[in-house]
């Protein structure tokens, strides 16, 4: 399948249409942005490691029961993928406290939920994407009753299959952002990415961060941690 057009350039990806009106190809970019776009810069080789690592989770996630928008890996950075509406919001799971839940509420990082934590961001970068509760969601037309509830209960049942799976990688999996989008049918499915850019993943043993926070907080050994993290997955 060949890309047609530009659609979309986004700060991480570029997505593509295809002769396939029902498909579209995203191709990963070593771009990254951090404080909605304030902070700027490229982890090099990070475009080819999320779109490997987004693949592996999205096939584990559709083997357990999720549906997901990936249908086939074209190349290094790019994939071939349903073509969806994306619903306009982030969908943020939490199972340790960290990063805008430990400054908001005034916690320290590292505090492990009980249960896990669910939230929404309207996806708006004009607004900043700020904080919405479901029931404003659905006033705003962002989504059904019947979506959100379909969207929460695979939002958690990612949580349980990525969080089991990356405790046998001795990674303990503290929060990360999942996008839905509606395709030609109606249904509802797991869209965008999962990877470093998405998740916060500490090491089980040292609490070493092996994500995006790495960029965020300018702790270096950026592109180390990404590659780490892909090395684990596949078990390289
Ligand atoms: P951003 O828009 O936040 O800068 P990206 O650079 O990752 O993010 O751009 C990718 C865009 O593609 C996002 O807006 C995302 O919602 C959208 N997207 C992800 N998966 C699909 C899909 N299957 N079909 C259509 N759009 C998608
Ligand atoms: N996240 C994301 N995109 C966003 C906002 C958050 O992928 O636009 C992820 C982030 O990587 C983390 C989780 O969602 O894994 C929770 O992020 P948080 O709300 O703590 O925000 P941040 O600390 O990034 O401001």
């Amino acid at each position: 399948m060949e890309k047609t057009a530009l659609i979309y350039e986004g700060k991480a990806k570029k997505v593509w249409s295809t002769p396939d009106e029902t498909l579209c190809i995203v191709d990963y970019k070593d771009d990254a942005t951090a404080f909605n776009g304030l902070k700027k810069g490229t982890i090099k080789g990070k475009g080819a490691i999320n779109n490997r690592v987004s693949n592996f989770m999205m096939r584990l996630l559709a083997e357990q029961g999720v549906p997901t928008h990936f249908v086939e890996e074209l190349s290094d950075r790019e994939t071939l993928v349903k073509k969806v509406e994306i619903v306009p919001l982030e969908v943020i799971i939490r199972n340790i406290s960290a990063g805008s839940f430990a400054k908001n509420y005034g916690v320290k990082e590292g505090i492990v939920f009980e249960e896990p934590t669910i939230e929404f961001s309207y996806k708006n970068d004009d607004l900043g994407d700020p904080l919405i509760n479901s029931y404003h969601a659905i006033a705003l037309g962002l989504a059904t009753k019947e979506e959100i509830e379909q969207i929460k209960a695979m939002a958690f049942k990612t949580n349980d299959v990525m969080k089991a799976f990356f405790k046998g990688l001795g990674i303990d999996l503290v929060d990360f952002k999942l996008e839905f989008g509606k395709t030609a049918d109606g249904s509802i499915v797991l869209a965008d990415e999962i990877s470093p850019d998405t998740c916060r993943f500490w090491d089980s043993e040292t609490h070493e961060k092996l994500d995006k926070d790495r960029f965020r907080r300018d702790l270096g050994n950026v592109e180390g941690a990404y590659e780490e993290m892909l090395r684990r997955i596949m078990g390289e």
